[in-house]
């Protein structure tokens, strides 16, 4: 929908997001610190994402700790609709999430492969087209260090005969008004479209259990409607942490999109490739190095910096000390960019190595797997 200077929806977001009016507009809440500190207690510590408020909002959150702690427990549920590129690093960030939260609580994990989305969504021409990316897409989720026993990766195409029936239970109590209302549909919208949010909205129906999605704010909206309908199915309502949306390379207001290469790191670029999309990303550096040494620059507005603070530096304090080093005029952009060129380099090959043996256990995520054997068998009962 749109919201002035900005519009978000599932399939597009375009301008400088005013975060905080969209947690209005969403009725969402952002994550407090007293419940950051529940999670850090239960956890014994905090993923960076977290801690720097990257994931930022939520629905519910207490609600599934409670869960937690009572002993009913709780399940992950995210997803990722094939394109016709290849993931990019700005993809994965809600896998890293999703992974860790699994790590941390030890909870059963459902991954969506809708191969069918960007069709509907008329993002591509043809089904075929993104055939080639569901499986490097699985194979690049795979390779995150998922539980192979309590994780299951599906594809609509494959898994329909057992989503059909609940997906027609849940489109049933789905007014086209209610839909058009939260996603914009409008007389150009495929009937497809119209129906899909069913399906994204059948894994949450999985388990009897509070589902907890890991996701990008833009998001959102699929999971409002399963909130309406979910206690009409004998289901609890979805809970939510939401992420901002990650900066492309291009500037802050930009995404990283494979449509437009120089604004995104794919997760198949050449360390080459790596090397000069970071040398040429947007920085808050100054036009020269007199300048920069007398100013300082300004990492709030650089996607270098942006990369850093997501993925590429762990540790708080050393990211703090760029900070300063930027702010001061101490540390220049071509140093900085050289060693997240590096950082990226070699998190990029690591993930190669770890694709390769995911080769390996992809039938136990999809077919054969403690949970994914038991999910072949799944009925919906309410
Ligand atoms: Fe960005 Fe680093 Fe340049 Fe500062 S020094 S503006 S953080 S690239």
């Amino acid at each position: 929908m749109s919201y002035g200077d900005y519009s978000v929806t599932p399939w597009e977001a375009k301008g400088k997001i005013d975060y905080d009016k969209l947690v209005e507009e969403f009725g969402v809440e952002k994550i407090s610190e007293p419940l950051l500190e529940q999670i850090r207690k239960i956890t014994g510590d905090l993923h960076p994402l977290l801690r720097r408020r990257f994931f930022f909002a939520h629905r519910d959150l207490g609600l599934v700790l409670e869960d937690y702690l009572s002993g009913r427990g709780f399940f992950l549920y995210t997803g990722r609709a094939p394109s016709k590129a290849p993931m990019h690093i700005a993809h994965i960030v809600p896998f890293i999430m999703t992974r860790w939260l699994q790590e941390k609580f030890n909870v059963n994990v459902y991954i969506e492969i809708p191969d069918e989305e960007k069709f509907l969504a008329k993002k591509v021409e043809s089904l075929e087209e993104v055939e080639p990316y569901v499986k490097q897409d699985i194979l690049n989720i795979a390779a995150l260090g998922f539980d192979e026993n309590k994780t299951f990766i599906f594809r609509d195409s494959e898994y329909i005969g057992r989503m059909y029936k609940p997906a027609v239970l849940v489109a049933r109590h789905i007014n086209f008004s209610t839909a058009r209302a939260v996603f914009g549909f409008d007389g150009e919208t495929s009937i497809g479209l119209i129906f899909y949010p069913a399906l994204q909205i059948v894994p949450t129906l999985f388990e009897k259990k509070r589902p907890l999605i890991p996701c990008g704010i833009d998001q959102d909206p699929y999971f409002r409607l399963q909130r309406d309908i979910a206690p009409r199915l004998n289901r609890f309502k979805t809970s939510e942490i939401l992420a901002k949306l990650a900066w492309g390379l291009t500037g802050p207001e930009s995404k990283m999109s494979a449509s437009e290469p120089e604004t995104a790191i794919m997760l198949n670029d050449s360390p080459e490739a790596v090397k000069r999309k970071i040398m040429n990303a947007f920085t808050g550096g100054r036009a020269t190095v007199e300048e920069q040494r007398k100013l300082g620059g300004a990492p709030e507005v650089c996607t270098v910096f942006h990369w850093y603070t997501l993925l590429f530096e762990e540790d708080d304090k050393k990211l703090e000390e760029r900070y300063w080093a930027c702010k001061t005029g101490k540390l220049l952009c071509g140093e900085c960019k050289a060693e997240l060129v590096k950082r990226i380099n070699n998190f990029l090959s690591l993930h190669s190595k770890r694709v390769a043996d995911a080769e390996r256990k992809v039938s136990k995520f999809m077919y054969d797997g403690k949970l994914a054997s038991e999910m072949w068998n799944w009925e919906f009962k309410t």
